[in-house]
Formats: C-alpha cells, sequence, structure tokens
C-alpha cells in the first residue's frame, strides 16, 4: 500500500515514551510566512527541537530491503528561506530599539529578540524611492 498523499509517515522510536511510532510533522508559520517544522511524536506528543533528536527507524535500514520511507536528509530551511529570514530580523528593523536592559520594538513596544522576526518589518535603510 502506497499513500501519495502529502508527507508519508516516518517511524521513529520515540525518546521520550520509548515506543515504535511515527513523527508528525506540522508547519510552523509566522505571520504568513512559514518559518519551520514542529517534529512530535504522535503517540505521546513529545515535541522534538530538531530532525537530529529524532530516533528514526529507517536510519537501520537492512541491506536488499528496500524501503520506501527513508527519512530526507535534515533539511529545516532552504537557503532562500534563510536569506529572507535573516533580512527581515528584528535587528535590521527600523523599528528595533536597543537600550542596556532589553531589546524593544518601537511600533509594537514589546520586548524583542534581534533574531525575532515580523510582519510589521521595515528596512533601516529603506533603498532609495524609485525615479
Ligand atoms: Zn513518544
Amino acid at each position: 500500500m502506497d499513500r501519495k498523499t502529502g508527507s508519508r509517515p516516518v517511524a521513529i522510536m520515540c525518546s521520550s515514551c520509548g515506543k515504535d511510532t511515527l513523527l508528525r510533522r506540522e508547519p510552523v508559520y509566522e505571520g504568513f510566512k512559514r518559518a519551520g517544522e514542529t517534529l512530535s511524536c504522535t503517540a505521546c506528543g513529545h515535541v522534538f527541537p530538531d530532525e537530529a533528536a529524532v530516533s528514526f527507524k529507517a536510519k537501520k535500514v537492512v541491506p536488499g530491503f528496500g524501503r520506501q520511507d527513508l527519512p530526507p536528509p535534515p533539511k529545516v530551511f532552504d537557503e532562500r528561506e534563510v536569506l529572507e529570514t535573516v533580512s527581515r530580523l528584528c535587528r535590521h528593523c527600523a523599528h528595533y530599539v536597543v537600550n542596556p536592559f532589553l531589546q524593544r520594538c518601537s511600533r509594537s513596544n514589546r520586548e524583542v529578540e534581534a533574531t525575532d522576526t515580523c510582519k510589521q518589518f521595515a528596512p533601516k535603510n529603506p533603498p532609495d524611492p524609485a525615479p
């Protein structure tokens, strides 16, 4: 049986509940932008910090036993996504204010991290308007 709908289930050995189970992948969005994935155990709901923390069962492939459900190579962001994200970090934003105690967004008036991103991003040095 070969289901072609979406991402195929990936067999894992959960480090939290110790069961042979499946990995659940859920996309994480910041605003409308896909920021990454949440990896969790379908049995106990344990959330893995990243793919490196997941014990994929398919790593132990028996030679000659052509499994179709090999895990994809670890890849959380593609290069273009990284560049887009980096260029929109709060630290590059015109609303980003640093003082000795905290970093703040002058637009939302909330504490932010230099590595945060948000929909309200405004570049610090806006490009010259087109002639
Ligand atoms: Zn589990």
